[in-house]
């Protein structure tokens, strides 16, 4: 097979300012939308022309080349595999132990893209501070990933969570969408109960992080009283510019600041304004753009009296592509249109760069 390995001949060294993107879904876009990371968006997309069983066939946004071309030397890239009974209102693997297999075969990508020298595991503080100064100094194109579980139903025991902190996962989003094995997530309610509880104990054992988005309130809160280590919500927008379950209400918000935890911003269309028609294409809400983005961090820097807890957690091509994303985001690479968006709003520039890599770097650090 032809190698794709990034070399310095093909990025010079890139003067843009540093980002940080709290929330992308490598591994399921490689092993179930079945893109090659490696090759350009441009190249993803023709590959697609005429599919149908996605809704975002043909309109990726997220691949190494992008990330690269926009500076995003760091990101939180997930492992995701559901486990549904068979009321569950999206459905899923039929079994945990399934939703296992699939996270092993998302490791495996994981793997090999190391191997390759295209992505670099971030496992503790060490490993931060050796990737980001080669990234900084344009040493290194190889893009480093802090490894994080969205949805726990796939860990069959604790045993098998102990396996997955062996292979370098720091991070766990207790629930998606629905009720859950360890919590109830987006569009359900209900408690932790035992196994959720002990779930968060062994968690902190191990000194792993909690990502709260996608827990439901009562989960939420329940799981913020019983949690004691860093916290951090990687792909959360407001409620109250968005009216939603899957958003946080003030309160929350205000909980979360005080836990000192970041909240990536996402840039799913439906979450950025209110009475977004999902698809619908051309989008009947062409306004939407990353000012919205904006306009959900505004809200939180005014709740928390700074800029301290916003970050970028976009979830591109997590479930959806261009046909439901901002107008002036056509790759992973706009990102750093955010640069004047922010001045343009009043930011200083000190305060634009904890938002696009500080803020998420502090948490980092603290694991
Ligand atoms: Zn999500």
């Amino acid at each position: 097979m032809e190698s794709h390995c990034p070399n310095q001949e093909d990025y010079p060294m890139n003067t843009q300012p540093l980002i940080i993107d709290g929330h992308l879904d490598l591994s399921m876009n490689a092993m179930e939308w079945n893109r090659d990371l490696r090759r350009p968006v441009a190249d993803i997309r023709a590959l697609e022309q005429g599919m149908t069983d996605k809704p975002d066939r043909g309109n990726s946004t997220v691949a190494f080349p992008e990330m690269r071309a926009g500076n995003v030397g760091i990101c939180i890239g997930t492992l995701i595999a559901r486990y549904a009974k068979p009321t569950h209102p999206l459905g899923g693997w039929r079994s945990p132990e399934q939703a296992w297999g699939m996270v092993q075969a998302q490791l495996a990508w994981y793997d090999e893209m190391i191997r390759q020298g295209e992505l670099t595991m971030i496992r503790n503080g060490v490993e931060l501070e050796d990737h980001l100064s080669a990234w900084n100094m344009g040493e290194t194109k190889t893009i480093g990933f802090l490894l994080s579980l969205e949805g726990a139903d796939s860990i069959v025991t604790f045993d098998h969570l102990e396996r997955l902190y062996e292979r370098g996962l720091r991070a766990i989003g207790p629930a998606h969408y629905g009720p859950g094995t360890y919590a109830f997530g987006t569009n359900s309610e209900g408690s932790i109960g035992d196994k959720g509880r002990e779930l968060l104990k062994k968690m902190d054992g191990l000194g792993m992080a909690l990502d709260t988005t996608h827990l439901c309130d009562t989960s939420f809160w329940e799981a913020m009283d019983c949690f004691q280590g860093v916290v951090w919500a990687s792909h959360s927008n407001c409620r109250s510019l968005v009216d939603h379950n899957r958003q946080f209400s003030d309160d929350q918000l205000k909980a979360l600041v005080e836990r000192d935890a970041v909240i990536g911003m996402p840039l799913d269309a439906w979450m950025m304004v209110p009475n977004w028609v999902k698809g619908e294409y051309p989008p009947v809400n062409p306004q939407v753009t990353l000012d919205q983005m904006i306009d959900h961090m505004d809200h939180i820097c005014q709740l928390a009296g700074n800029v301290n807890h916003v970050a970028i957690g976009t979830d591109l091509d997590g479930g959806f592509g261009t046909e439901q994303g901002p107008l002036d985001v056509d790759t992973i690479a706009d990102l750093q249109k955010l640069t004047s968006l922010l001045s343009a709003r009043g930011y200083a520039e000190a305060e634009i760069t904890s938002i696009l890599s500080g803020n998420w770097l502090r948490k980092l650090r603290q694991l």
